[in-house]
């Protein structure tokens, strides 16, 4: 019975959950092994359905630190400070960023806990979340945002070194786009805001909280992008006029409950320090942080993400957005669409519910999930006896009764 119990408990630690709000967005937390081989990993979750609702968090395993001690980032210097200026009400605000002088993360922490632009006093995420809302437009935080660089010291697994497609990129245009295939730090305060975004190239982007304070996050899955942009062009016509996809231009925020009002269906959670948060191809996400935190992110690729690439709708109006061609993947993993896609003929409409193909093509892998999701099932019928026996009961006792 003890080997059982102990079998239990391990599958229960590998197993996904949906989060504790009883949503759709699914928690992982792998194994040290699972979680050094990131591609296979991102494969094994979109296999279990993670990447439907544009939003998955990964807790890593406890035996992988990103890195000794944070206690000697004091002097890392942030360049280019964002000040969030935002406009707007009852739940529709547009927002535009001012840009402040150097700080230091010293000086930034003093200023995120400082009476001005700390975290109010709040019992819950729902109250913290009603402050947030309410005051969005009130005392303009201080973004400590897009600073290049890494706090992952090199161990088997960091967000500078993940190992997917997206290294042809470099490997064979010999691009590098700051922050999209190298990582950027975040350092937040109180009521910093990402508006409305999917990634540039409508990529995944993987998010990790370093320390400090929680950043939540609001989702909308892939298959409802298209609703949320309509939504978007109602509420801000004149950007609409101006530009095909200005929800990139990272400037809307559309609360919860006017998303609810639309019938645009979202979900939400909530990022610890210690958590990864992955979003998906061509998933709108938006968030804010809940006081003085750092967090590191970059943009990675699976050979599903491609078709999303060669069909993503582009800013028209800006020069300096992010850009690139999708010959190299297109040559490389489509070598049969090639043509007919150098032609503009190779329109397919995408299937946001496939999972990437990668962990197919891995026959390791395949046996491996196979043989899990078995045990699985197993594992999952003997927890359910104790119920069942008390069925069998139930009925032998109503039976009983019926006989005098
Ligand atoms: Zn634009």
């Amino acid at each position: 019975m003890r080997v059982v119990f102990l079998a239990i408990a391990k599958e229960v630690r590998n197993m996904s959950f949906p989060n504790p709000d009883g949503r759709g967005i699914m928690t992982f937390f792998p194994t040290y092994e699972e979680f050094s081989n990131f591609s296979r990993y991102i494969a094994y979750i979109e296999s279990q359905g993670a990447h439907k609702a544009g939003l998955a968090k990964i807790v890593p395993p406890k035996e992988w630190k990103p890195r000794g001690s944070y206690d000697n980032i004091d002097d890392l210097v942030i360049p280019t400070p964002l000040k969030q200026v935002v406009s707007g009400n009852a739940g529709v605000f547009s927002q535009y960023i001012k840009r402040k002088k150097a700080m230091t993360v010293r000086e930034f922490r003093k200023m995120a806990n400082s009476v001005k632009y700390r975290p109010p006093k709040h019992s819950d995420f729902e109250e913290l979340e009603r402050k947030y809302w309410s005051n969005v437009n009130k005392n303009c935080p201080i973004y400590g945002a897009d600073v290049n660089g890494s706090l992952f010291e090199p161990v088997n697994f960091n967000i500078g070194n993940l190992g997917t497609i997206l290294d042809t990129l470099e490997q064979d245009s010999g691009i590098n786009i700051e922050g999209v295939n190298t990582p950027y730090l975040y350092f937040g305060s109180w009521k910093t805001t990402f508006p409305w975004h999917t990634e540039d190239m409508d990529l995944y982007s993987i998010n990790y909280l370093h320390f400090g304070e929680p950043k939540s996050w609001y989702a909308v899955s892939s298959e409802h992008g298209k609703s949320l942009e309509h939504l978007a062009k109602d509420f801000f016509p004149e950007s609409a006029k101006n530009c095909e996809a200005f929800l990139r231009h990272k400037m809307a925020l559309i609360s919860p409950s006017i998303l609810e009002k639309h019938g645009i269906p979202f979900e939400k959670i909530t990022q610890n320090a210690g958590e990864f948060m992955i979003t998906f191809p061509y998933a709108y996400h938006a968030g804010f942080n809940h006081g003085f935190n750092c967090a590191e992110a970059t943009n990675f690729a699976s050979e599903r993400w491609i078709e999303y690439g060669k069909q993503a709708v582009m800013c028209s109006c800006r020069e300096d957005m992010v850009k690139f061609s999708m010959d190299v993947f297109v040559r490389k993993y489509q070598p049969d669409r090639y043509a007919q896609w150098l032609e503009g003929r190779d329109v397919v409409p995408i299937d946001h519910s496939q999972p990437t193909p990668e962990a197919e093509e891995d026959p390791e892998c395949v046996w491996k999930y196979q043989k899990r999701k078995r045990r699985i099932r197993f594992l999952t019928n003997l927890q359910e006896l104790p119920r069942r026996m008390a069925e069998v009961i139930q009925v032998s006792v109503m039976l009983n009764m019926l006989k005098y």
